[in-house]
C-alpha cells in the first residue's frame, strides 16, 4: 500500500486513515485506508489504473449523500473525483463530476435556463447524481442530459449519449458497468429567471417542511417499490419513530432513516432489515435499499 500512496501523492491530494463519517451526509462510517482526490480526468484514470494494477480495491464517491459506509471502514482506496469544471454555452451547461447539483442548478437559474429546478435541493455531486439518475418532483437528470464523458472499466475516456447511458429509476448503465462519470453536458431551455428562482424556492421550502433536514441522513433509504411509496408502507406498519440505537425511522418522513446523534452503520443496517421484514410480512412488498452500502 505504501507504494501506491507515494505514487498517488505525486499526482493528487491524499489522506490516510480518513474517517468516512466526514464524507457522508449520514455522518457515519469507519476510516478508509486511503482517500484520494484527483483533480483531472487523467488523474482519475491514473488512480484507477494504479489500484487495478496493484489489485487494491477502490470505490468512487461524490458527496456521500447516498452512501452508508460500515463501521470498520473501507480497505483500499476511496477515490473522489474533484473535477470542478462548470461552464455555460448558450443553453448548454458542462459540469465536472465534482460540482454540486445545486451549483449547476443555480448557474442555470442565473442564466435564465429552465429544466433543472427539480435538482436544486438534491445534496449530491453531478457525478453521483448522473450515476444514480437522481430525481425529484417529477424530474430526473436523464431528462436534461445530452452527453456524459465517462471513464470505462477498460480505461477508455469517451463521450456517450443519454441513450447510451441507459438510465433507469435511480440507476444507469454507467453504474452497472462500473464506469466513472467525469463530466456531463446538460441541455436546458430558455425561461423566465424570476419564475425559475420562484420554482426552486418553492421546491426547497417543500423539502424543508417534509424532510428531516435537521438530522444527518442519506435521503430516501429505500427505492420506491412499483405502485407504492416506501414511506407510506413503513408508516402503515406502525414504524414511524422506530429506532435501533441512534438510528431512527424519521418521525417527520418515514422514508428517511436518520442519525439522531451517534448512530453506527450496524444500527442503520439492523433498522433497515427490521423495517424491510415488517413491510414484507404485512404487505408482501420487497423494499430495496436506495442507499449504497460499502465497507466492512
Ligand atoms: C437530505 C437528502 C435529500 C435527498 N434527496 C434526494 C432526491 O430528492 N432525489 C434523489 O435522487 N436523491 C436524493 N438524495 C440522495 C443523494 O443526494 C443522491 O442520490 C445524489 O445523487 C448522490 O450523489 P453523491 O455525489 O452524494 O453520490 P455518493 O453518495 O457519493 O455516491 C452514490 C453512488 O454514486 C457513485 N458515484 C459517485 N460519484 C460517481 C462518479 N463520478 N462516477 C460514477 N459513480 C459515482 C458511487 O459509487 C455510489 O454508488 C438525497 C439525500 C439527502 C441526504
Amino acid at each position: 500500500m505504501n507504494d501506491i500512496v507515494s505514487k498517488l501523492e505525486e499526482k493528487m491530494p491524499v489522506r490516510l486513515n480518513e474517517p468516512m463519517s466526514r464524507h457522508t451526509t449520514f455522518k457515519i462510517g469507519g476510516a478508509a485506508d486511503v482517500f484520494a482526490m484527483p483533480q483531472t480526468a487523467e488523474n482519475v484514470l491514473f488512480a484507477v489504473s494504479l489500484c487495478r494494477e496493484k489489485n487494491v480495491p477502490y470505490y468512487i464517491v461524490g458527496n456521500g449523500s447516498n452512501l452508508l459506509v460500515k463501521d470498520k471502514g473501507f480497505r483500499g482506496v476511496i477515490i473522489r473525483p474533484d473535477l470542478k469544471e462548470l461552464s455555460i454555452d448558450g443553453n448548454k451547461i458542462t459540469a465536472g463530476a465534482g460540482t454540486m447539483l445545486g451549483a449547476v442548478a443555480r448557474l442555470a437559474a442565473d442564466n435564465s435556463l429552465t429544466g433543472m429546478e427539480f435538482a436544486s435541493g438534491i445534496p449530491g455531486t453531478t457525478g453521483g447524481g448522473v450515476c444514480m439518475n437522481a430525481g425529484a418532483y417529477g424530474g430526473e437528470l436523464k431528462d436534461i442530459i445530452e452527453t456524459v464523458k465517462i471513464l470505462t472499466r477498460e480505461g477508455e475516456i469517451k463521450n456517450i449519449s443519454c441513450e447510451e447511458a441507459a438510465f433507469g429509476y435511480r440507476t444507469s448503465g454507467i453504474m452497472k458497468t462500473g464506469a466513472i462519470v467525469l463530466e456531463t453536458v446538460f441541455v436546458l431551455e430558455k425561461g423566465d429567471k424570476e419564475a425559475i428562482l420562484n420554482k426552486m424556492n418553492t421546491l426547497n421550502t417543500q423539502r424543508r417542511e417534509k424532510q428531516p433536514l435537521e438530522y444527518p441522513s442519506a435521503g430516501s433509504t429505500f427505492k420506491r417499490p412499483e405502485g407504492y411509496f416506501a414511506g407510506k408502507l413503513i408508516d402503515d406498519c406502525g414504524l414511524r419513530g422506530f429506532s435501533v440505537g441512534d438510528a431512527q425511522v424519521s418521525e417527520k418522513h418515514c422514508g428517511f432513516v436518520i442519525n439522531k446523534g451517534d448512530a453506527t452503520a450496524a444500527e442503520v443496517l439492523e433498522l433497515m432489515e427490521k423495517v424491510s421484514e415488517k413491510v414484507m410480512e404485512k404487505f408482501g412488498v420487497k423494499l430495496e435499499p436506495e442507499v449504497r452500502v460499502i465497507g466492512e
